[in-house]
């Protein structure tokens, strides 16, 4: 089927006028790709366009309003909530040619980047600057900064610098009928008016077209070190996580790995620790090189009862982490087929959260992954399945729906990174009340009256 033929005559008219020459898409083989993303599911759009100025998008938003056509802003299609498949058709607006750095201004700690830059490429040239771009996706060699900003995405080094949210000064976005608003500025403060720029960090591309985005850098940190510490079972590493915080010590990023995937790990390759050790951290500190020096002390000292404990410096810290990357592949000896979750509970309970995931695990006898950014309560849960046999999809939605029931009655979240896109959208009326939806959906029509914007996703 030519899906291009969805959209009107004079409507195909003007998008070739607005995008001239490969900056439009209405081949399905050149639009396939643009019908899916990490989340899987898949829809055919009925066209793509790469605007490279705001102008274009601007004319685009007019014309989508206009005609009422849905209109999926989409970056590099590495969200894993299917956030930009047009599952109700429409246009795919690719934000990969947005893609400069525009300045960077390295004595008010700014940097001022069109949507697409891709994050680890504006780190690096920061870096190089002496100033430091904390938000790290695990994605972030490919995926951009619009999206980042668009889904607020989190990573490692949350636990002590925050997540996207924290480093988004100032937006310019177009919204539906192609008007521009400015939201925020360049000031790292700024309590003048509703705070649009955090509005529209998360709302997973359904208020506006962000375009243009001013963004908040710190010093580069001078040095940086890396702990494995391998305990006898989860009670004393997460022990262990409470007396890192007692002791003053607030690590860059620490992550939760379960005997489960101790075991997955050690059926991969080699592993450093002794075949008792039932749970592990791996901690990241940073600051100057006396002051990061201090902190692993500090934090080997407040560590007793472990089984195996090595300290990397920044020179081969990698190694370390090299566990961690490694859980993915490592997880699949448990099962062809993956569902993740990234459940968020209080830091206090995370215990309990992981225990009664594997409570769970055991009634539906499913091999349930529970790990992650312990230093934040973001728990990531993968459901490792055989989806080929009878009855096993159905095992995992049940032990999904019991997971989420957990972790909302330990006051929890239903996701702490990934958003909700169409994939937890099921779900969505289990956190939040039909009030605050109603809220939620009234400052989307004021953005967003003829609801063209990436219909469906989120809220
Ligand atoms: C291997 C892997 C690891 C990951 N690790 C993490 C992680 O550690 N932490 C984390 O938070 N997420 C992670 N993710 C999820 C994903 O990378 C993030 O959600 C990321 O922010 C998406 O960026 P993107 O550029 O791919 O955007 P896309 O996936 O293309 O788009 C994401 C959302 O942003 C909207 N959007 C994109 N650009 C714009 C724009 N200019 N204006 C308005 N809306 C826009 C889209 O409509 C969509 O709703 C991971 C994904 C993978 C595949």
């Amino acid at each position: 089927m030519n899906t291009a033929k969805v959209l009107s005559r004079s409507s195909l008219k003007a998008l070739a006028s607005i995008f001239p020459g490969d900056a439009l898409s209405l081949r399905p083989e050149e639009m396939l790709i643009y019908g899916t993303d990490a989340g899987k599911k898949f829809s055919m759009p009925w066209a793509v366009v790469r605007p490279e100025r705001t102008e274009q998008v601007q004319e685009l938003m007019a014309l989508a309003q206009k005609e009422r056509i849905p209109v999926i802003p989409r970056a590099r299609g590495t969200n894993v909530v299917s956030a930009c498949v047009p599952d109700q058709g429409g246009v795919v607006l690719s934000c990969l040619r947005m893609n400069k750095v525009l300045s960077i201004d390295p004595r008010s700690f700014t940097a001022c980047v069109q949507p697409g830059v891709i994050t680890h490429d504006l780190q690096k040239k920061v870096r190089s600057l002496g100033l430091y771009y904390p938000p790290d996706p695990a994605s972030m060699k490919v995926s951009t900064i619009g999206g980042n900003i668009a889904t607020n995405a989190g990573g490692m080094s949350a636990v002590k610098y925050g997540v996207t949210r924290d480093y988004v000064l100032g937006l310019e976005a177009v919204l539906p009928g192609g008007e521009i608003i400015r939201t925020g500025g360049r000031v790292h403060k700024n309590v003048v008016g509703l705070d649009l720029t955090r509005l529209f960090t998360g709302s997973e591309g359904g208020l506006g077209i962000i375009v243009k985005a001013w963004l908040k850098l710190l010093p580069a940190p001078e040095y940086s070190a890396s702990i494995l510490a391998c305990f006898e079972d989860e009670v004393m590493a997460l022990e262990g996580v409470s007396r890192i915080f007692e002791s003053g010590i607030l690590p860059c990023a620490m992550e939760f790995l379960p005997g489960e995937i101790m075991k997955c790990l050690a059926g991969y390759g080699p592993v450093p620790w002794p075949e008792d050790a039932g749970a592990c951290l791996i901690i990241r500190v940073d600051g100057s090189v006396d002051g990061t020096r201090h902190q692993t002390e500090r934090i080997r000292q407040s560590l007793q009862n472990t089984l195996y404990l090595d300290v990397a410096g920044q020179e081969d810290e990698e190694r370390i982490w090299e566990m961690r990357r490694l859980i993915n592949p490592a997880s699949f000896s448990l099962g062809p087929d993956k569902v993740s979750d990234d459940v968020v509970v209080p830091r206090g309970v995370v215990l309990d959260a992981v225990q009664g995931i594997r409570a769970i695990a055991r009634k539906y006898a499913l091999n349930i992954l529970a790990f992650g950014h312990i230093g934040d309560g973001n728990i990531h849960v993968n459901y490792m399945h055989d989806a080929s046999q009878p009855g096993s999809g159905q095992r995992v939605d049940q032990a999904r729906q019991e997971v989420l029931s957990l972790v909302l009655e330990l006051e929890g979240s239903i996701s702490g990174e990934h958003g909700v896109g169409l994939s937890k959208k099921p779900f969505l009326t289990r956190q939040v009340g039909p009030r605050e939806l109603e809220i939620m959906r009234s400052i989307k029509k004021v953005f967003d009256p003829y609801n063209i914007l990436n219909p469906g996703k989120g809220i």
